[in-house]
């Protein structure tokens, strides 16, 4: 059973014992005895896992990050944080009163029922992988008590979302061994509510999608930000009825206010009134996802923790000190109940403005701690999103923010190449719009550019218009994963 409803009820010193029990416990019983990386690492740092009692004892472990993962001499790096008990691990690090269990165990049942117990909890059974966009992927290792896991959050954040098991829901996420799709139809599966995963355009095609809808009609639809928007828009030009549509669940892409009064206006122009759309936050690393709950469109409530599972610490991204409530930084992640691949003191390389707070949830009233829902990506400055253009350093988080507040934009799409494709030019940065008929396009052109200009300090060479079947090829709405809104052409010298 589930204790989520009464731990969204415990006082904030009550979360914080809880945390300080279950880190205590995670890395004594779990990390430290089984984790190849960690035990190293402990033993490097010279850091007793006794010694490690509460949150604030965290920060005298160091950091690990995506680069921790990756070893050119040792393709197997990312195994050594995968949990591997084994008898005399066991033996070494278990207390006695737990080695009683087992050995009564094997007495009552035989020594398989012990391998069998130990194998359910510790045997990796489902891999996802990271989907970064210039790296390589990594695999994350799950095992039996990792998708029960996977099962709680994905009730938690149904029960968040206030989705009823009567409610119907279309899974529109891509089908593939990445979390977001996994984490809903496990979601589903643990509410007993009738789920459709369709696999997203790769597997059913746009049209298939708006037919499984319409056959559907749920109240609950998710997927990517993009393709769901894609999908809706195609329905829009067919005239189709959306009335039924109640909720929007949106993953694996930052979702900003603007982006979501936008869906809920094109949902009530095809009958859905008081639509609510919501965001989500997870990545690979963590092995689940985070919610919102309802509040005013336009508005969020922030991503609700679930205090028995993580700990989440804010840290400033250049000297790595921990930073107060509400204050701005990158997330740091740290695992308190998994098995398989763990991390602890994950660097998530996600700045979040508005970090953590501690406050009550105006909206639902949970008590577990929220993130703000303003988190950009900032891991690797070679990453295609923040990157140099004519000189300057850009955030390209900054011209989503700033095209998607055009309502004449349908669609965009910006593309770095060298002028005259010569790789010791000029960058040239072009920006590909697909608004409708009737917009003025030269009047939109110069307000593209002057916005531009001032947010991100760089103007576009050019802004060119397109058919919309156009766009969808170039952003490849319907055949990747994540759709490509930006794209280098630069050759790299
Ligand atoms: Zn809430």
């Amino acid at each position: 059973m589930d204790p989520w409803q009464d731990i969204a009820k415990l006082s904030a010193q009550e979360h914080q014992a809880l945390q300080n029990r279950k880190l205590h416990h995670f890395i004594n019983r779990h990390l430290y005895p089984f984790s190849p990386q960690y035990q190293q690492l402990f033993q490097k740092h010279n850091i007793d896992p006794r010694s490690i009692k509460t949150v604030a004892d965290l920060k005298r472990i160091p950091f690990v990050s995506k680069k921790d993962f990756i070893d050119p001499d040792n393709p197997r790096k990312n195994i050594e944080f995968v949990l591997q008990p084994d008898a005399l691990k066991i033996k070494k690090h278990w207390p006695l009163p737990e080695l009683l269990k087992l050995k009564a165990l094997a007495l009552l049942k035989g020594a398989d029922a012990v391998k069998e117990k130990l194998g359910r909890e510790y045997r990796p059974i489902f891999i996802t992988f990271t989907t970064g966009t210039t790296e390589k992927p990594l695999s994350y290792l799950y095992t039996k008590y990792d998708i029960d896991n996977l099962y709680t959050s994905g009730s938690r954040m149904l029960n968040l979302f206030d989705i009823k098991s009567t409610e119907h829901i279309v899974n529109l996420f891509p089908f593939a061994p990445h979390l977001a799709f996994w984490q809903v139809v496990y979601g589903g599966l643990s509410s007993c509510a009738l789920i459709l995963s369709t696999g997203g355009g790769k597997v059913m095609g746009t049209d298939g999608n708006i037919t499984a809808i319409l056959k559907m009609r749920p109240s609950v639809i998710l997927g990517v930000p993009s393709y769901v928007y894609h999908v809706l828009r195609q329905a829009k030009e067919e005239n189709r009825d959306m009335s039924f549509v109640k909720k929007v669940v949106l993953g694996a892409a930052r979702v900003t206010a603007p982006f979501k009064l936008r869906l809920a206006e094109l949902l009530a122009s095809m009958g859905a009134k008081d639509v609510s759309v919501f965001g989500t936050y997870g990545f690979t690393e963590a092995r689940c996802a985070w919610a919102e709950c309802p509040s005013e469109n336009g508005t969020s409530s922030g991503y609700h923790l679930y205090t028995d599972k993580e700990i989440f610490e804010i840290i400033d991204p250049q000297t790595g000190e921990v930073q107060g409530e509400g204050e701005d930084g990158e997330l740091v992640y740290t695992s308190i109940d998994s098995r398989g691949s763990s991390v602890i003191r994950y660097r998530t390389g996600d700045f979040v403005k508005g970090g953590i707070t501690w406050a009550p949830c105006p909206n639902c009233k949970r008590t577990v701690p929220r993130i703000s829902s303003d988190i950009t990506r900032i891991s690797d400055v070679k990453d295609v999103h923040i990157s140099k253009v004519k000189g300057s350093l850009v955030n390209f988080s900054n011209f989503s923010l700033c095209l998607s507040e055009f309502k004449e934009i349908d669609e965009w799409q910006i593309e770095l190449c060298k002028k005259d494709n010569d790789p010791y030019e000029v960058d040239e940065l072009v920006v590909y719009i697909t608004c409708k008929d009737n917009i003025d396009k030269t009047t939109l052109t110069s307000a593209v550019k002057n916005k531009l200009l001032v947010t991100t300090e760089v103007s576009p060479n050019h802004v060119r218009f397109i058919p919309i079947q156009e766009m969808v090829k170039r952003l490849e709405l319907e055949t990747a994963n994540k759709e490509k809104r930006i794209i280098d052409k630069r050759p790299k010298v």
